[in-house]
């Protein structure tokens, strides 16, 4: 076995965490506070190439695989999630339906556009009536000639707002619904009929916008369907492989927020003095670092594990990806929980990094798939006979 992370990844990694510490760090809070990251912010990761990371490299992105991906999320995750959330949809979400099932001509179209960061994509396919039961989409797309009509709402749909296209589910056949019946779409953000709605107010993830997406009599292109006419009906499997990648890098995401709190933590503890000495003297704080500091190496050890699994044995990772995702977010909120504890009434002022990241944490262990859900997708492959 080799744990080696293999060279040209180190030396990615090595430029991403100086940009972390000269331009993400000293701004972390200010983008929680005003709920934004700052346009020069996002010109620096265009340039350094950070929405392209899972491009293949024919459309104009970096190729990094799976594990260069978990790498960099990383890295952006240990100063404020909402920085992986900006490039996240376009490397994962927004852009893999077409990545993995478009045609020659949409994936011409749409990749190298999205891998520069000239555009945002989003992901569209939770609606009100659909949440972890994503194949109760409502949303209904009929062919009118040589143009689809789209007729729904989506919700809680991140980067909505600011996406030039997005990757849409829709019904073309009531009666198939998830076995056939749904399809996915590219809508525009120019085609007539779609309309950005309400921006959510959220608990935290600040200066990521999570909102409403409403498609009245909203007409789109025949060719729109994603993978042609032969994916007409084909969309929840499209929906379900692009959420496999999605959740591994997830789990990375909270790794690098949880290893934050951990180094926050062990710093803390060693300057705050109560009853005349460091907190880090008394044992039940030690026991709390320590039971971090080993959930997090065992996390680091299946995410990295199933990343390579996928990049280099080309495995189907679905039971591994939603292990990692249950195990890695549900660790990062117990971190952050003993976090918070370990930095007293301090770990509840916002004058602290550790009270935006237990917030943010949160969400991690609801979106792209909840912890329940991710145990009937872990229990549906043993049960149907995987180890
Ligand atoms: C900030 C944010 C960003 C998001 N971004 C996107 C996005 O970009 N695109 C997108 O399409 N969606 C997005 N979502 C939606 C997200 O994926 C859903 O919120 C999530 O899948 C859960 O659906 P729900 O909120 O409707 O909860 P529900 O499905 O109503 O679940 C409520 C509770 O019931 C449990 N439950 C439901 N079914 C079962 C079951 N069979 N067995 C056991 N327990 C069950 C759930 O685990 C949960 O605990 C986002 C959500 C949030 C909050």
């Amino acid at each position: 076995m080799d744990f080696e992370i293999p060279e040209n990844l180190r030396l990615m990694v090595d430029t991403v965490h100086r940009f972390v510490k000269k331009d993400l760090e000293p701004i972390s809070q200010q983008v929680d506070d005003e709920d934004r990251i700052p346009e020069e912010i996002v010109q620096t990761m265009r340039e350094l190439g950070l929405f392209g990371l899972a491009t293949s490299e024919k459309y104009g992105g970096l190729e990094v695989g799976c594990l260069g991906e978990c790498l960099v999320y990383e890295e952006l995750s240990q100063v404020n999630a909402c920085f992986r959330t900006r490039i996240g949809t376009n490397n994962g979400i927004g852009s893999q339906g077409i990545a993995i099932d478009g045609t020659e001509e949409q994936r011409e179209k749409y990749l190298p556009k999205m891998a520069s960061g000239e555009w945002i994509g989003c992901f569209a396919l939770t609606e009100p009536e659909a949440g972890s039961d994503a194949s109760n989409v409502q949303t209904t797309a009929v062919l009118e000639g040589d143009t689809w009509v789209l007729n729904g709402r989506k919700h809680f749909i991140t980067n909505g707002d600011i996406a030039d296209c997005s990757t849409v589910f829709a019904l073309t056949d009531r009666a198939k619904k998830a076995r056939g019946g749904i399809t996915a779409f590219v809508v525009e953000k120019t085609d007539p009929g779609f309309f950005v709605g309400t921006i959510e107010r959220k608990m935290g993830m600040r200066g990521s916008h999570t909102c409403e997406l409403i498609f009245d009599n909203c007409r789109i292109p025949k060719d729109r369907v994603i993978g042609g006419d032969a994916m007409i009906g084909q969309g929840f499997k499209t929906a379900m492989k692009t959420l496999d990648k999605g959740r591994l890098t997830m789990g990375a995401s909270a790794l690098g927020s949880a290893q934050k709190l951990l180094d926050l933590s062990v710093d803390y503890a060693q300057q705050r003095v109560q009853f005349g000495k460091p907190i880090a003297e008394f044992q039940a704080i030690q026991f709390m670092l320590a039971e971090m500091a080993t959930q997090i190496y065992a996390a680091r050890q299946m995410l990295y594990h199933a990343a390579w699994l996928r990049d280099t044995r080309g495995t189907s990772v679905i039971k591994e990806a939603s292990m990692v995702k249950l195990f890695c977010t549900q660790m990062a909120n117990r971190v952050a929980d003993m976090a918070v504890q370990i930095h007293g009434g301090m770990g509840y002022m916002k004058d602290f990094p550790v009270e935006r990241f237990y917030r943010d944490l949160r969400l991690t262990r609801i979106y792209e798939g909840t912890d329940e859900i991710q145990k009937v997708v872990i229990a549906r492959n043993l049960l149907k006979g995987g180890k």
